[in-house]
């Protein structure tokens, strides 16, 4: 089972849309489901409308989901629950350190762990932070191999629950993978550094480890990686089969030329009878032509 997780703070971007029909094409080649999420757990980055305009897109591009769309905000009481769950364990601390604070003794970006003695309950607004262990944690991704990392000496004690009161996207998108039952993770290579972490709650959890592969990101002519912070323009949707053909050779599909005027849902069967993601093997980054490319 896949899924696509995009967070509603802005339309659906070339780069979004190729690692979306990655995860589409993986699922289906299994002939496994294809869920969508709608990551929209941080409310103050919600764009009104933009979860409506990615589902309007995704469909505009034969990526048709199964099941009902799963929105985050709507699931509050699981998050609260699994917070319980590792507070229980003794694995959790309140952190009263301000942003100030942080910058002003931060030599870089790893949290130095002042608070970690302190502990609940804590009446002053506080975030929520998970120990880690200074121990390697290991991996295997996909496409980008082996992966070997020490939570401790390169993350820190982690965020689960800001001071806001909002939960983290580390947390909530690994209870959600696992109420979903979701088994597959594709998704962009820029969130290969987010999985470590995702894989020591689902440990502390005892929560099943889904596979992962991580797909290069799509960047604009000057490498710079396409995301709503660079101002991508939203996927053009005027010719949807032309879009997804030349997708399919970033992708590294190799579609054959009589296909590029074929419609949309022949060059889908296509691409999943013939998906074949090895050839993408260590690509972190990928630039599309200038007349495809968005921005
Ligand atoms: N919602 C996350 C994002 O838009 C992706 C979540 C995931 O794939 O793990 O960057």
């Amino acid at each position: 089972m896949g899924r696509f997780a995009p967070s509603p703070s802005g339309p659906l971007h070339l780069g979004s849309l190729y690692a979306a029909l990655a995860s589409f094409l993986d699922a289906r080649k299994q002939r496994g489901q294809w869920l969508v999420r709608i990551d929209d757990i941080d409310t103050p980055r919600n764009v009104a409308g933009a979860a409506d305009s990615i589902l309007k897109t995704l469909e505009t591009f034969g990526l048709t989901w199964d099941g009902d769309v799963y929105y985050q905000s709507r699931h509050l009481e699981h998050y609260r629950y699994y917070l319980d769950l590792l507070k229980d364990q003794e694995l959790l601390y309140p952190c009263l350190c301000s942003r100030k604070t942080l910058t002003e003794i931060k030599h870089s970006a790893i949290y130095p762990g002042l608070c970690r003695n302190r502990t609940f309950p804590e009446k002053s607004p506080h975030a929520v932070r998970i120990r880690v262990d200074a121990i390697d944690s290991t991996f295997n991704d996909r496409l980008q191999g082996t992966q070997s990392e020490n939570l401790a000496t390169q993350h820190g004690d982690f965020i689960l629950r800001r001071k806001d009161a909002i939960f983290s996207y580390q947390f909530t998108v690994v209870i959600d993978d696992h109420l979903q039952g979701v088994t597959d993770i594709v998704r962009g290579v820029d969130l290969l550094d987010s999985t470590i972490k995702q894989i020591h709650l689902q440990q502390k959890l005892d929560f099943k480890q889904p596979s992962y592969m991580h797909v290069p990101l799509i960047t604009d002519s000057h490498g710079i990686k396409l995301s709503k912070q660079s101002f991508a323009r939203p996927v053009a949707t005027d010719h949807p089969p032309r879009v997804i053909f030349s997708l399919l050779e970033l992708l590294k599909q190799a579609p054959p030329q009589e296909l590029a005027d074929a419609s949309l849902s022949e060059i889908l069967d296509w691409a999943i009878n013939h998906w074949q993601p090895g050839h993408l093997s260590t690509m972190t980054a990928i630039c599309p032509a200038a007349d495809l490319d968005a921005s």
